[in-house]
């Protein structure tokens, strides 16, 4: 169970935001214009970055995501998933932090998004406590973690975190997947399991290549064993006691923060954003109106593509851009 976590190192992004300008509009006529806390203090957040430069069919997806289509206001997700994404891959999961670039970004949308009908959420496979402080995501992010099954809210007063609960049956079968996950890199240099509340992974980053395969085709046996689906990515392999997937959490958040907004009868629009084959599942539920962009190579379902964090960087300054113009 994942309860509240007091850290909130980046509570003071929005705050160190200027003050939305007056007459800022929320978009959705029928809802109330709910605006979150209205940032306190003065100065807008300097990046001292230089943002790459955004291919043009890239800016031109990102114009039309910011943009009202047919003038229909909608409330909108930017969705992100954490590693590989905002992060470069590290070999510790432990030391991973958001790319400068990507950190000033972040901050910066968090910021022009005050008092508008447009959220921001962390999309992981992480577990949530670990997501929220690696990432010190700034007050009113959504955080989903474990590709779904934990979900929590930024707040000022730090994660207002759901409780994960196992049923009977889940809880056997995660005592079971771990020790048989143990037993997949028993004796197997670089190879190593993370337990977290409803999964356990196979970390084989620093494995041989050999190595690898055996672990990984324990794992999946293991899996097989027990019923449930192994999750294969970089260099991990996830066997979660949960179903559930990035997709099904980002379509969930389109309701929540349709209804947070203020506009519950229009379909959210989103942007996700990810790198892995896990984010594939989140690409799969995008229609009308959202946009997914890949970051790094890989086959993808994704439309657009940028190179690495500093180019999701500059694709998200280029939207916090279009979005302080209109709602300035
Ligand atoms: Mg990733």
């Amino acid at each position: 169970m994942v309860g509240v976590v007091p850290r909130r190192p980046h509570r003071d992004a929005v705050s160190r935001a200027a003050p939305p300008p007056g007459g800022r509009r929320a978009g959705c006529a029928a809802g109330r214009p709910r605006g979150r806390r209205p940032a306190r203090g003065a100065g807008r957040v300097t990046a001292t970055h230089h943002p790459a430069p955004v291919p043009e069919p890239v800016a031109d997806a990102v114009r039309a995501f910011a943009a009202d289509a047919d003038g229909a206001p909608a409330a909108r997700l930017v969705a992100l998933d954490f590693d590989g994404t905002l992060s470069p891959l590290v070999d510790d999961p432990l030391t991973a932090r958001m790319a400068p670039s990507a950190r000033a970004a972040v901050d910066r949308l968090a910021a022009a998004l005050v008092g508008t009908t447009t959220r921001l959420a962390l999309v992981s496979g992480r577990n949530l406590a670990d997501l929220a402080e690696r990432s010190e995501p700034p007050v009113g992010t959504y955080l989903v973690g474990s590709h779904g099954a934990e979900t929590g809210h930024v707040t000022e007063d730090g994660l207002d975190a759901v409780p994960l609960d196992l049923t009977p049956e889940q809880a056997d079968h995660l005592a079971a997947l771990r020790a048989g996950m143990a037993d997949a890199v028993a004796g197997r240099e670089g190879a190593w399991v993370q337990e977290k509340p409803s999964a356990a992974v196979l970390h084989t980053r620093l494995a041989s290549a050999a190595d690898t395969q055996a672990a990984e085709d324990l794992a999946d046996a293991v899996a097989e064993r027990l019923g449930l689906h192994a999750m294969h990515g970089k260099d991990v392999v996830e066997v979660a006691v949960v179903e559930t997937s990035k997709g099904e959490a980002v379509d969930r958040l389109r309701d929540v923060v349709g209804q947070d907004a203020g506009c519950p009868d229009a379909r959210t629009r989103v942007l996700y954003a990810g790198d892995d084959t896990t984010d594939e599942t989140a690409f799969a539920v995008l229609g009308p109106g959202d946009l997914g962009v890949k970051v790094g190579d890989g086959d993808t379902l994704a439309e657009q593509r940028v190179p690495d964090a500093d180019g999701l960087a500059a694709v998200l300054d280029l939207l916090a851009d279009l979005l302080e113009r209109r709602e300035g």
